[in-house]
């Protein structure tokens, strides 16, 4: 039987910068099901390329924590500026979308234009609070125009969930809010620089984001990978793990997604499980492609059109020439759905089509190497049921001295930065002895 003070389910960015923190300082075990760390912010090997799950890149707000993940990555980080675009009606666009109409053609730019200059005029200025539904938020402060040609229907094909009950708590930071003189310099003038939050962004030199991960687990003495916690009873402190049997504890940090630490935990009482069972998230697939000959210097696009299977495509050999043999271009291609298998095939051959379709590739025998990595749980849903449910477990949670934090832990749209920060606060406060 082993004993630990703190059992942390997990060793993704969360997980790693909270045992980071306790290293030396107090006993704990990283539990992580994976034969690697990082979570999502691994990378894969394959073929001569480096392959993320998706674009990961760093949006660095804070000051201690872009000191701690600056310093884990020794000089193997370079700082870029986004070269982002928007693919729609058969032409590229700077993104954001709203604030870069000028490559859309005419009769789009007029009623985009219009649609947002009468939406403010009503005053629809105010960020999203969660007391409206997406749908409606979006035409009230974008207007019609800008609402039916992207806004609409990029998110609805990224969500997987409908609009009309999509509720709008995540849209302050993602969505930029132009002033009208953006709008218009952005249509009638040049491109509208510097809006939204990643408009520069680091990423490691070499090695993928899974470079990050991997430094920040170098010296973990607490870091099992391997170990999958398969149930817990949090009021006796006890997990079982997967081939290796019971596990005690004092204090537990979650960072695995919250639906599936409750269904877990077998002393969870009856409305817990059902607050937990009422929560949502979508699937996404990732295609990378190793490409030969590709010339877009872009890092990533977006594309809305119903044409298109993928709601968001990348270069990541942008970002990092070493993510591919010389010569050769590494791609990434995010498919989403509500939870469903993909064919992949055909999801493929639809893919291929696109980036065709779009110019990014000339033909489908530049293709030399892919790797399907799919994302479970990918985006959790904010609706009405989330924000009920989210008190009830977290009540619950905190009555038994336990922390779930990070992106699927805290049940949030997050990023790396924040799972970072949200492992170094649980530490400092289990340190203080809360
Ligand atoms: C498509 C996509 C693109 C993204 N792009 C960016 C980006 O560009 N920039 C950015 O900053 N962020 C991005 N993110 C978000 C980023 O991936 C996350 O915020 C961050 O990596 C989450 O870290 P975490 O430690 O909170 O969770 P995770 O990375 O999910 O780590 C949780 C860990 O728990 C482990 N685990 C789960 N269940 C168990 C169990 N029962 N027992 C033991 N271990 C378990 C998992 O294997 C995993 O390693 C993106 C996310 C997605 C989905």
């Amino acid at each position: 039987m082993l004993k630990t003070d703190t059992l942390i389910i997990g060793g993704g960015l969360a997980g790693l910068a909270a045992g980071g923190a306790l290293e030396g300082r107090k006993d704990y075990l990283i539990a992580e099901k994976e034969n690697r760390p990082g979570g999502l912010a691994a990378t894969i090997k394959k073929g001569g390329y480096h392959f993320d799950f998706s674009g990961h890149l760093l949006h660095l707000r804070w000051p201690e924590t872009r000191k701690l993940i600056l310093g884990a990555l020794k000089g193997n980080a370079r700082e870029l500026k986004r070269d982002a675009r928007v693919y729609a009606h058969k032409s590229w666009t700077p993104y954001p979308f709203q604030a870069n109409l000028s490559g859309m053609p005419d009769k789009v730019k007029s009623e985009c234009v219009s649609g947002f200059l009468k939406a403010y005029a009503a005053g629809g200025r105010t960020p999203g609070d969660g007391s409206e539904v997406f749908s409606r938020w979006t035409r009230r402060v974008f207007g019609e125009g800008i609402s039916r040609h992207f806004m609409l229907p990029y998110n609805a094909k990224l969500w997987q969930y409908p609009l009309e009950r999509l509720t709008t708590e995540w849209c302050a930071p993602f969505v930029p809010m132009p002033r009208p003189e953006d709008v218009l310099q952005g249509a009638y003038g040049g491109k509208a620089e510097g809006l939204g939050y990643n408009t520069v962004f680091h990423y490691p030199k070499r090695g993928g984001i899974g470079s990050l991960a991997n430094a920040m687990a170098r010296g973990l003495g607490g870091l099992r990978l391997g170990l999958e916690v398969e149930s817990l009873n949090l009021g006796k402190g006890v997990a079982n793990v997967r081939h290796f049997g019971p596990v005690h504890f004092r204090r537990l940090v979650n960072t695995s997604p919250l639906d599936e630490l409750i269904a877990r935990a077998v002393d969870a009482p009856a409305a817990v499980r059902r607050a937990a069972a009422a929560l949502r998230h979508n699937t996404v697939y990732v295609l990378n492609l190793g490409v030969k000959g590709a010339s877009s210097q872009m890092h990533w696009g977006y594309f809305p059109g119903a044409d298109f299977p993928f709601y968001r495509a990348g270069i990541a050999t942008n970002f990092s020439a070493s993510l591919a043999p010389r010569g050769c271009s590494s791609f990434y291609i995010e498919l989403a759905t509500p939870g469903s298998a993909l064919d992949l095939a055909s999801a493929e051959a639809a893919a291929i089509k696109g980036l065709k379709a779009c110019g990014l590739i000339g033909s489908a025998s530049q293709v030399t190497e892919k790797l399907w990595l799919k994302i479970p749980c990918a985006y959790v849903v904010y609706n009405r049921e989330r924000a009920r449910a989210l008190p009830v477990i977290f009540g619950w949670l905190k009555s038994r001295k336990a922390r779930s934090i990070g992106r699927y832990g805290a049940w949030k749209y997050s990023f790396m930065e924040e799972s970072v920060k949200e492992g170094l606060e649980a530490a400092r406060e289990i340190l203080a002895g809360r």
